[in-house]
């Protein structure tokens, strides 16, 4: 039996779609033209917001002409701080009921926010898109993300679904939770899992790329992974004490050996290439794990520090006016609505909900 939340206004709710965008000056006017179009089918309330994450292109600029036509609440960050606070960002301006995170790139083809919507009705409080093109990926990709889910289900108490990424529909009281969170080191994949609440995937095929190549190189992805790794598990630590011990024992035993040749078989004592080679390699271990007990304390330092883990220079928001044409237009092409100046607000507070647990 489906136990549906009462007060999910399951009907007409109001859907937020958020965009975080970085250099898409070439691919953002039509995706948002993608999911305006899909979203006037979906609920009379909607809105968009895009989250500039310190583009060096025109993105934002493009992004500003389209403000009142799509509804977009535009949020500008002060420099590029990466796509997991360009979401963390977003979450906290949406205003949805739902609020379903999609690329600024067209990767993700808008009318699968339609099975996601179907998906919410049925009572779930998450939907997420589940990649089902991974094995035509390289295998860099294919491999490494292999060895990280392994890793991750292996090490951590929470359990992160399998090729789900970003691209999935929240409840209300999911992106409350989202922004309750106060960690600054924010992997996004770990934290959607580590809320928890009624969650479904539905598979997707991501679609190629409109303009330009992803921000995420290999490097950026290795060091997204360490993040999670570190950010959701103890197991390299864990790692480290078990090195320790087993070192250890193998050392105890070898001494144990030289006493007792030397005590009852008068052998000579192995020369000092074997003690500089067991003293070079016990030296790198030590190293190396002294070198993971600093990864955790840096993320510590980080947290410590209490810096924000963004900086919005300033919001673009439409105007009155489109806010009620929106609802009108549902039915209507979206490009030919009047274009009005939208307005430019400094740093307003970003609307948080208690979470539903506080209430
Ligand atoms: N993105 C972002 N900040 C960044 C890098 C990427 O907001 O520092 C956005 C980007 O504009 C896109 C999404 O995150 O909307 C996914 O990025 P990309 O397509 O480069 O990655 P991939 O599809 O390869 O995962
Ligand atoms: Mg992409």
């Amino acid at each position: 039996m489906t136990i549906i939340d009462s007060a999910r206004p399951t009907a007409q709710p109001h859907i937020t779609v958020m965009v975080p965008a970085y250099n898409e000056e070439k691919n953002i006017a039509s995706t948002l033209q993608n999911i305006s179009a899909v979203l006037q089918q979906m609920s009379p309330h909607w809105d968009i917001v895009v989250v500039d994450d310190g583009s060096r292109d025109h993105t934002a600029q493009v992004v500003q002409t389209l403000v009142d036509i799509h509804h977009v609440t535009l949020v500008r960050f002060s420099r590029n701080f990466g796509k997991e606070n360009a979401i963390s960002a977003g979450l906290s301006y949406a205003k949805g009921d739902c609020v379903i995170c999609m690329d600024a790139d067209g990767q993700h083809a808008s009318e699968l926010m339609l099975s996601m919507l179907e998906k919410w009705r049925e009572g779930n409080d998450m939907v997420y898109a589940v990649r089902q093109d991974r094995e035509q990926e390289s295998s860099f990709k294919l491999w490494g993300s292999r060895a990280f889910y392994r890793m991750m289900s292996a090490s951590s108490h929470i359990e992160i679904p399998r090729d789900a990424g970003d691209f999935r529909l929240m409840d209300r009281k999911v992106v409350d939770a989202l922004c309750a969170l106060p960690e600054r080191n924010r992997f996004m994949k770990g934290i959607y899992a580590w809320v928890g609440y009624k969650s479904v995937g539905i598979p997707y095929t991501p679609l190629p790329r409109l303009h330009g190549e992803s921000a995420y190189s290999k490097l950026k992805l290795i060091a997204l992974a360490w993040t999670g790794i570190t950010s959701f598990s103890v197991l390299p630590l864990r790692l480290a004490s078990l090195t320790g011990v087993v070192l250890a024992l193998i050392a105890f035993a070898y001494g144990a050996v030289v006493v007792v040749d030397t005590l009852f078989f008068h052998e000579s004592i192995p020369g000092w290439p074997t003690v500089v080679a067991s003293m070079m390699f016990f030296a790198g271990v030590q190293l190396l794990f002294i070198g993971i007990l600093g990864e955790y304390l840096a993320r510590v330092y980080d947290e410590v520090k209490g810096r924000p883990p963004f900086i919005v220079a300033d919001v673009v928001q439409p105007s009155a006016a489109s806010a009620a044409q929106t609802a009108a237009l549902t039915s209507a092409d979206s490009q030919s609505a009047p274009v009005k100046s939208p307005t430019l607000v400094k740093k307003p507070a970003p609307r948080r909900r208690k979470p539903a647990s506080d209430a």
